[in-house]
């Protein structure tokens, strides 16, 4: 986990729906804090509960146990924070208020099995022969993942890093983080996906295309979050409270597609 000093807490929604891409509804709840250690900077927690069920392959795949079971969801714990934590700094670009910057952190509550009501999705994972490429998928709209054992092993993608040519620029993807954007509301962006959005069809290495690189714009879907957060700030110097993803980021340049 993150080692970082939660101050006070200045917002949270829970049920927040993503505003782009597929628009999931319900799909995480938000808390913003203050940095204990900083008053320029908060910190954006990002909370997603997962109900987890471990199912065992018909065919070859060994079947889960106790040992197997912890293992992977310390490692899908790991792809998702790995991948999605901390890649890019929020700023506020208005300049009204004292908080200057805001770094986004993931907390995942992973249960397993039996009933659960407040979970934002149930996650299934199938036990897979090793040498079997996972296929796996996520249906926002029935808040359903389907994983299988090898979605925290990276597995060569057909994706190539931007700019670069030869067998050396192909990129590697953990299914397990590629599947936790779609659960953000993020859509694919590779060419020949069921539902692509256009505009990103050469970043190879993003992680919505074929590698682990979160871009931006992945991280725009939080903006208008925060900006409800300050909407008292902004009555006060009247003056909207804006922020944008590395300084430059906004919902409307960031091509997530909406619904489709
Ligand atoms: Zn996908």
């Amino acid at each position: 986990m993150a080692n970082i000093q939660l101050g006070e807490k200045l917002y949270e929604e829970s049920g927040v729906k993503a505003p782009a891409g597929n628009e999931a509804e319900d799909a995480f709840d938000l808390e913003l804090y203050r940095d204990a250690t900083s008053s320029s900077r908060a910190f954006l927690a990002v909370n997603l509960s997962l109900q987890i069920f471990f199912k065992n392959h018909p065919a070859n795949g060994g079947d889960w146990d106790f040992g197997s079971r912890q293992r992977f969801l310390e490692d899908y714990k790991a792809a998702v924070y790995s991948v999605w934590d901390n890649q890019w700094d929020i700023k506020c670009t208005s300049g009204n208020l004292a908080i200057e910057t805001v770094q986004v952190y993931f907390y995942l509550k992973l249960i397993e099995g039996g009933w659960n009501w407040t979970e934002n999705y149930e996650v299934t994972v199938t036990k897979m022969p090793k040498n079997i490429n996972p296929k796996s998928s996520t249906s926002v709209l029935n808040k359903t993942v389907t994983l299988d054992s090898n979605d925290t092993n990276g597995v060569a993608k057909k994706g190539r890093k931007i700019g670069c040519s030869g067998a050396s620029c192909s990129v590697e993807q953990r299914g397990a983080a590629h599947e936790f954007g779609h659960m953000l509301g993020l859509r694919d962006e590779y060419p020949g996906a069921t539902d692509p959005i256009a505009g990103w069809e050469h970043d190879g290495s993003s992680i919505m295309f074929a590698g682990e690189t979160v871009r931006p714009r992945h991280y725009a879907i939080f903006l208008p979050f925060l900006e409800r957060a300050f909407a008292k700030e902004a009555q006060l110097t009247s003056r909207s409270v804006e922020f944008k993803v590395d300084g430059l980021w906004n919902l409307s340049n960031s091509s997530l597609g909406t619904r489709s």
